[in-house]
């Protein structure tokens, strides 16, 4: 049992059989009939114009930041944002992209105030301010609807491009129990990851219009990123597309369980309004250990993040018995 990600769910039994049933070619010169399916399926699904596959969640937030921004342009974002914090610095590094975060509410959002005194003026001392990136799920909690309807608004009224980096941006849909055009159509550009509470084994799609997808396409290939008989892995993503949106449900029941199932533990504490899709963060009293904690867990098979808080994150491979047994363990071991 593996609660540290969703990123460490095993492909389904379905995606092992299209994988080896999958029809390839060479991506580069553009033959590999499952990758063109896919991402023509994706576009259009999405509502987008295009759409292009990519090794991963990281690089799609960076052939998004670097179609959008040119070298000395500027991106606004959450000071939370994955493609801000996590991401290696990689917009500033490859694209010579300049980040301007902003602190994230306590909801995940930015406020519109925040951003609007941070767009720089036209004026030969700034960086050009290009474009708001957004994050949807942050740190498992969904954005309003009414909040990407204001981002959208401000994007315009500003000349921004507006990008989200919807790596669980289905968890966000299943949460709100929308469709995920709801959420996309405010977006010029987005990423989904696919191996993550998807259970796809790699890969990730950038969706966009026509030459926004074809400028980074020669960015994907400039980064290293063209891939040759990638249809095996696009067989296994269309699946965590059309199979395994379901599962998220039963992940977030999963985590709701947990989570107050933790609030009845002595020395835990969860903040249950923010429990909203598939991770769990808790609070854990001082008196508590969370490394002898960790190491007896591991011990029992059961594998947890350290620090504190501690997240947990529920995905297809955890089921509703894995987490009353972790609560069982946890009670045991920090009594
Ligand atoms: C995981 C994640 C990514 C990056 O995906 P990788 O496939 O791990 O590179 C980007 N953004 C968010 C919000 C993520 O959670």
């Amino acid at each position: 049992m593996d609660f540290r990600s969703d990123t460490v769910t095993h492909p389904t039994e379905a995606m092992r059989i299209a994988m080896a049933n999958a029809i390839v070619g060479d991506d580069v010169y553009g033959d590999d009939p499952t990758i063109n399916a896919l991402e023509m399926w994706a576009a259009e699904r999405h509502g987008f114009e295009a759409a292009i596959f990519t090794s991963s969640g990281t690089q799609a937030n960076l052939l998004g930041l670097m179609s959008h921004c040119e070298r000395g342009e500027e991106y606004l974002c959450g000071q939370q944002a994955h493609n801000y914090k996590f991401e290696g610095g990689g917009a500033a590094v490859l694209g010579s992209i300049q980040p301007q975060p902003i602190e994230n509410e306590r909801d995940g959002t930015i406020c519109l105030k925040k951003l609007k005194k941070a767009i720089k003026p036209d004026d030969i001392h700034f960086a050009q301010t290009k474009l708001l990136s957004l994050e949807n799920t942050i740190n498992g909690k969904v954005l309003p609807l009414s909040y990407l309807k204001e981002a959208r608004e401000f994007a315009n009224e500003h000349n921004l491009q507006l990008h989200l980096d919807g790596a669980r941006v289905y968890n966000a849909a299943v949460a709100l129990n929308v469709d995920i055009k709801e959420i996309a159509c405010h977006f010029d550009s987005m990423t989904i990851c696919l191996s993550k509470g998807l259970s796809a084994p790699v890969g990730s799609l950038l969706l966009g219009n026509k030459a926004f997808i074809t400028k980074a396409r020669r960015i994907r290939k400039m980064l290293g990123g063209g891939m040759r008989q990638a249809g095996i892995l696009a067989a296994a993503g269309k699946l965590a597309l059309t199979e395994q949106i379901d599962q998220l449900k039963v992940d977030h029941a999963n985590a709701q369980i947990l989570a107050q199932g933790l609030n009845t533990l002595p020395g835990f504490e969860v903040n249950l309004e923010q429990v909203q899709t598939n991770i769990v963060f808790t609070k854990v009293a001082e008196h508590i250990n969370t490394a002898h904690l960790q190491q007896n867990l591991r011990k029992d098979g059961i594998i947890i993040s350290s620090g504190n808080p501690l997240r947990f994150v529920l995905h297809n491979d955890i089921t509703q018995d894995d987490v009353h047994t972790l609560l069982e363990k946890l009670a045991m071991y920090s009594a």
